[in-house]
């Protein structure tokens, strides 16, 4: 019995879940005033047009509930872009959904399909919100390793992962954390495991647009075989440097959409309304997420240039705005410690890998985030330079 006024015991849904490991090293970096080079975002402003297009929509008065899924233009405006960019044309009224962002997507998604007892095939390391996003759907979370030096896909053990009670993979090209992309070919085998099965996909691919090295994205959209079972999910917050916005989409076929429509209603409703009418007019315009690749590899190939300075060691990154590096060559502690000590006495906040692990390992590789301004990136660079 609870004495009055008490919280009656609880127990939790997530009971191994603590803060996530993005808000603890912003947290940590902002009291100690580090270099914060672990959540990824960008410490730059977004386009100014961008500021004026959403300002116009909020004056001219789009400020009530949006439909539930989401502003028709800019719907509209997603399918046109998928369709250029990738040749496969999602009606935008039956197979577009606006989201808050794409983690909503993601848990979004996950709940519409999964459901007690449901297996789902999470490939480590992976975003550390897709195995509690199975916990919540009363899934089982199937952990799958990515190659342990390259992070590309092990079809062979992604083949001994499936059974009937598989319901869905979770893909992310370009990968966070480790910046590895999935080839035409990996596609391929993917699409040849998953034809005899009715296992569905989530293409989490909110870094679609910072592969380098003039390699083209492998969207599932261009995959029409799996794109038929797949939620594909991206995010303007990453393209267009407004990560605080939280506006993303998901496009999945008709059938797949009305089971996501029906969970998304019923949990964020509609996504705020002048954002959705902003980003319809600006994608009206020129094609700025075709800068964005030549951009980002600028800037990874000049933190990679500055790591060469200090005792860390760069893997290779091939996309996203992450850059791993092993810090074996400079201590033996393990990733969180290391973290830890160099946001409190070097001034640099990282991401430590075991974070995106259900079974945390000990390799020596921490993550930075290298979207950030030039000054930004020298800045923690000389400090890297004293470890
Ligand atoms: N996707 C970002 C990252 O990996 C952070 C997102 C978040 O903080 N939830 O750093």
């Amino acid at each position: 019995m609870n004495p009055a006024g008490h919280t009656p015991a609880l127990t939790s849904r997530l009971p191994a879940v603590g803060t996530t490991i993005f808000s603890v090293m912003s947290a940590l970096a902002q009291q100690h005033g580090a270099v914060n080079l672990g959540q990824g975002f960008p410490d730059f402003g977004c386009d100014a047009r961008l500021l004026d297009a959403v300002n116009q929509a909020m004056r001219s008065g789009h400020n009530q509930y949006a439909p539930m899924a989401g502003v028709l233009a800019l719907r509209e405006g997603i399918s046109e872009k998928i369709a250029t960019l990738y040749g496969r044309h999602y009606h935008p009224d039956r197979e577009i959904t606006i989201t808050a962002g794409a983690t909503q997507a993601i848990l979004t998604a996950v709940m519409a399909v999964v459901r007690p007892g449901d297996e789902v095939i999470l490939l480590d390391p992976c975003f550390d919100s897709y195995a509690p996003n199975v916990a919540l759907a009363g899934g089982i979370a199937v952990h799958v390793p990515l190659a342990p030096d390259t992070f590309a896909p092990d079809f062979d053990r992604i083949a001994q992962a499936l059974s009937p009670r598989t319901r869905l993979i979770i893909v992310n090209t370009p990968h966070n954390p480790s910046g590895t992309v999935w080839s035409g070919a990996d596609m391929q085998r993917l699409t040849d495991l998953l034809r005899p099965t009715d296992v569905l996909v989530i293409g989490d691919e909110v870094y679609e647009h910072m592969v380098y090295d003039s390699v083209p994205h492998q969207s599932i959209a261009r995959w029409p075989e799996l794109a038929a079972r797949s939620f594909v999910v991206s995010s303007f917050g990453k393209t267009y440097h407004v990560t605080g916005w939280k506006v993303g989409y998901v496009a999945a076929p008709a059938a797949m959409t009305a089971e996501f429509r029906k969970v998304h209603q019923f949990n964020v409703f509609a996504v705020n309304t002048p954002m959705q009418h902003g980003l319809a007019d600006y994608l009206r315009g020129p094609q700025h997420h075709l800068a964005l690749a030549a951009f980002y590899q600028r800037k990874r190939d000049r933190f990679a240039q500055g790591l060469q300075g200090t005792r860390l060691r760069p893997l290779p990154c091939a996309g996203t705005y992450f850059q791993c590096v092993d810090y074996s060559g400079v201590s033996r502690e393990d990733d969180n410690t290391f973290c830890e000590r160099l946001t409190r006495e070097i001034g640099v906040a990282a991401i430590p890998m075991s974070a995106f692990y259900a079974q945390p390992i000990q390799q020596g590789l921490i993550r930075f985030c290298f979207a950030k301004e030039d000054a930004t990136l020298t800045l923690a660079l000389e400090r890297l330079c004293l470890l």
